[in-house]
């Protein structure tokens, strides 16, 4: 009887594990805009597609995140979330025909905001800022649920950054403390935004003697021996459909894992095995 229940709990957290890997529909970007390039014009043909894929519509409710943003268009915090909802809103609308645009910082009841969205989408910024409002407003644990259940996320930057299980590969300055560097733990790795490459010879010319990327990433590895860190450059993003996961955009992508050399995968891509 016991062994009978037991198997049965068995089956349905296994049904529940299945489930929430085979639903998930998430857009990963590295950066909003690529120097000297208007705002979302790169990953613009990214963002098309996920939202034909996902079925959006000009009615459909878009919620968006604005915490990473204190300082937009010389607005400090918390004008700031009015000018970079503002700046999103315009693109969405534009470019993507989406009407329908709600930042949380404008409701009172953000959690039901998030639960009633068709798309959460999280923007770019400081990324110790974001996690601290995400956890101040319960919505750390209310964004992961829903996204785990299917409903469609976007993110860049730092909104990219948080889909892994902490922030600690964000390049950001801590401005804020958050309650906890955990996030919403989407995906089983690390992203680093904006990854860079090293440049000696500008180092050299600089006379810049501080850590490469690569060295940063070594000392997260160094004491989290068993993750993964993405580096994922400019121009390019990860698509997670499911239990899939897809290198988009221009660029080849970077994974680091502890004792191991650094492997470089080509884009356009599936690249599950690599990353988990
Ligand atoms: N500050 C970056 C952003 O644009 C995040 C990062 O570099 O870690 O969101």
């Amino acid at each position: 009887m016991l062994e009978k229940y037991l198997l049965s709990m068995k089956k349905n957290f296994i049904f529940v594990e299945i489930k929430n890997r085979i639903v998930m529909n998430l857009l990963l970007i590295s950066n909003s805009t690529n120097f000297g390039e208007t705002y979302l014009a790169w990953p613009m043909t990214q963002l098309e597609s996920f939202c034909e894929k996902n079925n959006l519509k000009a009615d459909s409710k878009i919620v968006f995140v604005p915490f990473a943003g204190v300082f937009i268009n010389g607005n400090p915090y918390p004008q700031s979330y009015d000018a970079y909802t503002a700046r999103v809103k315009k693109v969405f609308d534009e470019k993507l025909g989406l009407k329908n645009f709600v930042s949380v910082h404008e409701v009172e009841n953000k959690i039901q905001l998030v639960n009633e969205a068709a798309c959460i989408v999280v923007g770019g910024g400081n990324t110790f800022h974001l996690v601290a409002e995400l956890h101040r407003y319960g919505l750390m644990e209310a964004i992961s649920k829903v996204a785990k259940e299917g409903k469609p996320y976007i993110g860049w930057s730092a909104g990219s950054n948080i889909a892994c299980p902490t922030l600690c590969t964000t390049n950001d300055m801590p401005i804020v403390q958050p309650a906890s560097f955990n996030t919403l733990n989407l995906i089983p790795f690390q992203i680093n935004p904006h990854y860079l490459d090293p440049h000696p010879e500008i180092d050299k010319m600089i006379k810049h003697g501080g850590e490469t990327r690569q060295d940063r990433i070594n000392e997260f590895l160094a004491v989290n021996q068993n993750m993964k860190v993405v580096g994922l450059r400019e121009a390019s993003a990860i698509w997670v459909v499911g239990e899939k996961y897809y290198l988009k955009g221009g660029k080849k992508m970077m994974v680091f894992k502890y004792g191991t050399e650094p492997v470089e995968l080509e884009p356009n891509a599936e690249i599950t095995s690599y990353v988990i």
